[in-house]
């Protein structure tokens, strides 16, 4: 006897099950179309090609649970219940393929070994649900905010899983199924259950287990468990520009009267989308400095926040049947209704949003890095930034006084211009323009040039490179801020003219190759330049010191017998997967006992100097210089290396506030590597 299920047993019910099949899945494909709509109230924006490489994204990202299983308990548990549906879903699939077209789906030993899998996936799916539960309902993270859709998603798919075995027993009981040994939950439940041939309770079983699945498919738009299809859409739609690269505004476009986004619908349509994929699981939160500061800034509920101004105007205007894309919908709407109007006029930012919120973030993208569902935040953020700056002139006075000392003289600092170069007096370091040529440019930063003690990591970089042979010279006075802390803080229009200048620059000595201590320098040289044409080869100096104590141009001359902890900077790390360089010095180092802090590569916990806020005061909350300063100190250290001029800056002043100079150094790698090799 060829092994199979036994099928076919309530043929009388089955058009009413198609019936009801093709009701839930109407239910669900409005539900989806409403949703789409509301998307494209958004701005349009490209998304399309490199099919290939987003399938690959969406089979590692969705399928694989690349980022997800980063976290293992809710990782595992996600994978489970992921797993465990999916392959029931196929399941489901391959019977209704024997049942109703007559193909031979399940027969054999495939039947078999399927039967197991698809019992050991009920119960991985049950386990998931169970440890679900357990993380929401008894831990509570703080991540977590529980709402009643949580628990009835929860709710109903353990209640398809139990209705799914039970029915399992009673039909093996009724059937007396051979192979029952190849389905041991349902064969288990068949010793505790009546024999009597499969009839009224295997019936009601039957249309409850029917009823919950298409209940749940009917509901998934209408919940989080919408996420099943919009956070993998959202993976598959995710950019593909270099991830610290923003978006340029166009100011030759005569016809744009205002910059940046202050409304729901200015967010373009993917911007939107991003915040449907969002699952509420809270890890951007989680790892955010600006939250765990205790700033008003919190990723996740920013996106939630979106999500819900989107889906408040997005039925406003299909109730009014308004043009999707139209950017002046207001005076088509009859005057005088004031609730719509006020739902039209709402400003997300500053009705939703305050501007606190925005100018707390650091731009560190540690929000983006965890993010399983690719939600890009850091874009959204900027942009209103660039409304407050750009169309509002609403900004923190200590940002005026950053932007025009790098409209008056180049650097935020607002130190003459004409001394950028007065760091290397005395050290022979040739201007291009004297050298003629030389391999790399040094791009020194405006850290590098006029604040006292990054000038010395300037001075300590030139020392390095003459001793490993290195043919370098610099800009000198022609040199100017790269721009990054004017667009972070939302001033593009500063950005684009230095970012003008300092093109026109380089071309104009010939440049090709670009090395730089600062990673903010470092990240929009590289990855941002290109989009105004600054096509050059720019390294960070770890990666070049890295280079030359592997090719033996650096050596060690003495050891250095200290206990050091590195801090992954964000714009070389989470922005540019900088990690392994930096160690790698370090660790070539004798004596160097290099220990880990408890947040570091992907983790690492910024500096709070990022995205301009360097130059901004931090008034509420705790100051996150000092709490990163914690995670170094809590590793006992001697030294603390760093490569980036701000973080150097923000955790000497860190290790003084702790009291701790006196045995705890900051240095920049370039230092260490002066002071041994
Ligand atoms: S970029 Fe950093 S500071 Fe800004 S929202 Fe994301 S995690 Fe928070
Ligand atoms: S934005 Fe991403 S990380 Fe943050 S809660 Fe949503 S899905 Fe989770």
């Amino acid at each position: 006897m060829v092994p199979t299920r036994e099928l076919g047993m309530y043929q009388s019910g089955y058009p009413i099950m198609w019936l009801l099949t093709l009701i839930a899945f109407s239910i669900a494909g409005y539900g989806f179309y409403r949703r789409y709509r509301q998307w494209r109230i958004g701005r349009p924006e490209g998304r399309t090609g490199r099919v290939e490489e987003r399938l690959v994204r969406v089979l590692t990202d969705a399928f694989g649970h690349r980022k997800i299983i980063k976290n293992p308990f809710p990782g595992w548990m996600h994978w489970l219940i992921f797993w465990g549906f999916a392959v029931l879903f196929t399941g489901t699939l391959l019977t209704a393929a024997q049942e109703d077209l007559g193909l031979k789906t399940l027969e054999g030993s495939f039947y078999l070994v399927f039967s197991l899998a698809l019992d050991l996936a009920g119960l991985a799916a049950l386990t998931g649900i169970g440890l679900a539960a357990y993380r929401r309902y008894i831990i509570r993270p703080e991540s977590l905010d529980n709402r009643p859709e949580d628990g009835i998603a929860l709710l109903l798919m353990a209640a398809i899983l139990i209705t799914g075995f039970i029915l399992e027993g009673l039909r093996i009981a009724g059937t007396g199924d051979p192979w029952a040994a190849w389905s041991p939950v349902g064969a288990l439940l068949a010793g505790l259950m009546p024999g009597q041939a499969p009839g009224g309770l295997h019936l009601g079983f039957w249309w409850n287990h029917l009823l919950l699945s298409l209940g749940f498919i009917a509901y998934l738009p209408y919940s989080k468990l919408m996420h099943i299809v919009t956070t993998p859409l959202n993976q598959y739609l995710a950019s593909f520009e270099p991830k610290g690269a923003l978006a340029p505004v166009d100011f030759e476009d005569e016809e744009k009267e205002d910059f940046g986004i202050a409304k729901v619908e200015e967010f373009t349509w993917k911007q939107l989308l991003d915040s449907d994929a969002c699952t509420r699981c809270g890890r951007c939160q989680d790892n955010c400095p600006a939250h765990l500061s205790g700033k008003p800034l919190s990723p996740k509920n920013l996106t939630q926040a979106l999500r819900e101004a989107m889906i408040e105007k997005g039925q406003v205007l299909q109730g009014l049947q308004a043009a999707t894309r139209s950017r002046d919908i207001s005076g088509e709407i009859a005057a005088g209704d004031d609730v719509v109007n006020a739902s039209l006029n709402r400003q997300f930012l500053g009705e939703i949003i305050s501007p606190e919120t925005v100018w707390a973030c650091t731009t560190c993208r540690s929000c983006e890095e965890q993010c399983p569902a690719l939600v890009e935040h850091l874009p959204k953020i900027v942009e209103m930034r660039r409304n407050l700056v750009l169309s509002e002139s609403v900004f923190p006075a200590e940002a005026q006084l950053a932007f025009r000392n790098m409209e008056n003289n180049g650097n935020p600092w607002g130190i003459g211009w004409a001394s950028r170069a007065d760091w290397a007096e005395g050290l022979e370091v040739p201007t291009l323009a004297e050298a003629g040529e030389a391999e790399y440019l040094y791009w020194v930063g405006c850290a590098g040039s006029f604040d006292l003690r990054n000038k010395k990591v300037s001075q300590a970089v030139v020392a390095v490179l003459k001793r490993a042979g290195v043919s370098f010279a610099i800009l000198g006075t022609g040199e100017k801020c790269c721009g990054d802390s004017a667009r972070r803080l939302g001033n593009e229009y500063l950005y684009q003219s230095l970012v003008e200048e300092n093109i026109s620059t380089l071309k104009e000595n010939g440049v090709k190759k670009i090395v730089t201590h600062c990673p903010h320098c470092f990240n929009t040289l590289k990855n941002e330049y290109p989009q105004f044409g600054g096509d050059f080869t720019v390294i960070h100096h770890t990666q070049l010191l890295a280079e030359l104590v592997a090719d033996g141009r650096l050596t060690p001359k003495c050891g250095l017998p200290r206990k050091v902890t590195y801090h992954d900077s964000c714009y070389l790390g989470r922005y540019n997967d900088v990690y392994s360089p930096p160690r790698q010095v370090l660790q070539a180092i004798p004596g160097v006992n290099l220990v880990e802090m408890g947040r570091h590569l992907e983790k690492s916990f910024c500096c709070g100097a990022g995205g301009g806020r360097m130059w901004l005061e931090e008034t509420i909350g705790q100051r996150i210089n000092a709490m990163r300063t914690t995670d170094a100190l809590q590793t006992g250290p001697d030294l603390v290396a760093t490569a980036c001029p701000f973080c150097l800056t923000m955790l000497e002043d860190g290790v003084k506030g702790q009291e701790a100079s006196d045995r705890v150094k900051v240095m920049d790698l370039a230092e260490i590597v002066s002071s041994v090799m």
